[in-house]
């Protein structure tokens, strides 16, 4: 017997939807949060895009998560008046070389289960936003945005409503398998240890530092973590534009675009620095390399319209010169600790594909 069925690391989006999916399917919860509230790091730190889910390999969890996440989430925000819009997007080629990579998306996008992908010619892009220069565009109307603190409330709500319960300051600090479950030592200024039976690593950047604090789980398959940052930079004045704009992508991020929040804001980015510690200022020179990618879509930007915003880091688990990782849902069947779920290198699209990540990690935990 213990003392909780479930322990839940990390107050992020993925560690509250984990916490709602497991309290609904009638577990109790305890979430501990290292931080004094809950969603602070990468879950605030983001674009805060519902994702259509057309980047990602076919077969892949991104890519399976993603879509199926979307339909989800936008469900959710119905249903819990979560403040969102289905703006929809353009991806757009700026040279004929990109023209060919969209049509190579709009097919990679059909394998994932985005049908609604339509390749447009420059007429027709200038058409839906005036403002704009390319040769073609990928449109995807699925693409939305959504108010990430209003929907981590939410979720947070629901949990509580079935019961589970949130440590703020009271962080993880190792675990030791015991009887049929964990021994759990939580620091802070009040250190205390609990037993449960389910264990859910969702620490995000540090999610395989904490792994490592878990004894008894062979430390040969716990991913180095790796961050790649990314900072914004937001437009002083309207946006010309009222849908999100993105350039054709590359491998570590999807290029600087635009992204709209839900006050009509606009704001670029994120880009991606490679870096070694956790460090969220946003160095005013950056913006340099803004004002080539962005002109190159948007050539009348204003001079000195951008303004420094805000940075997030991506939880990587592969590093610069590696191809780009999949999700990583280390359940049971691939550890072999029972009742323990790791997640790992779980950057974008994990807001779109929380409320089915959550599903998952219940589903293993189950299995
Ligand atoms: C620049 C950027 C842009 C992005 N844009 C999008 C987007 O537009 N759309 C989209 O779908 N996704 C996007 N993402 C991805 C998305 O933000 C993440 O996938 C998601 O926020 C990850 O949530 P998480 O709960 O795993 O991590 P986090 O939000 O980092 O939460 C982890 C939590 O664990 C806590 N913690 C850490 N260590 C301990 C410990 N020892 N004890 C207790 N608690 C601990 C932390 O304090 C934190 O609160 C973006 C990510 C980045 C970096």
């Amino acid at each position: 017997m213990t003392d909780i069925d479930a322990i839940i690391i990390g107050a992020g989006v993925i560690g509250l939807a984990t916490a709602r999916e497991l309290a609904m399917r009638g577990h109790s919860v305890v979430i501990l949060e290292s931080e004094k509230e809950f969603g602070s790091v990468t879950s605030s730190r983001n674009s805060e895009v519902i994702h259509a889910g057309l980047y990602y390999p076919p077969g892949s969890l991104k890519a399976r998560l993603c879509v199926e996440g979307k339909e989800r989430l936008y469900a959710f925000c119905q249903s819990h008046g979560v403040a969102h819009r289905r703006c929809g997007k353009l991806i757009v080629a700026t040279s004929h070389e990109e023209t060919a990579m969209l049509a190579t998306l709009r097919e990679k996008g059909k394998a994932n289960g985005c049908n609604d992908l339509e390749l447009i010619d420059e007429r027709q892009a200038v058409l839906l936003e005036p403002a704009l220069t390319c040769v073609a565009a990928l449109t995807s109307p699925s693409t939305g945005i959504i108010d990430s603190h209003g929907y981590m409330l939410a979720l947070f709500g629901d949990a509580q409503d079935h019961g589970a319960a949130m440590a703020v300051n009271a962080p993880f600090e190792r675990a030791e398998v015991a009887g049929d479950g964990f021994r759990i030592h939580v620091g802070g200024a009040e250190p205390t240890s609990l037993t449960c039976r389910l264990l859910i690593n969702s620490a995000g950047l540090v999610a395989p530092m904490v792994a490592r604090k878990i004894e008894g789980l062979p430390e040969d398959g716990i991913p180095q973590a790796r961050f790649a940052k990314g900072s914004y930079f937001s437009l002083a004045g309207k946006s010309p534009f009222s849908r999100l704009i993105y350039p054709a992508p590359h491998t570590h991020g999807l290029g600087v675009h635009l992204t709209l929040d839900l006050a009509g804001q606009a704001r670029f980015g994120p880009d991606v620095e490679w870096v070694d510690a956790i460090d969220y200022a946003v160095d005013p020179q950056r913006m340099e390399g803004f004002d080539d990618a962005i002109r190159r879509y948007w050539p009348r930007l204003p001079d000195h319209a951008l303004i420094p915003a805000y940075s997030g880091i991506r939880p990587k688990i592969s590093g610069p010169d590696e191809p780009a990782m999949d999700f990583r849902i280390d359940g049971p069947e691939t550890h072999g600790v029972n009742g323990l779920v790791n997640l790992f290198g779980i950057e974008s699209p994990g807001l779109t594909a929380s409320l089915a990540i959550a599903n998952e990690v219940a589903a293993r935990l189950e299995a």
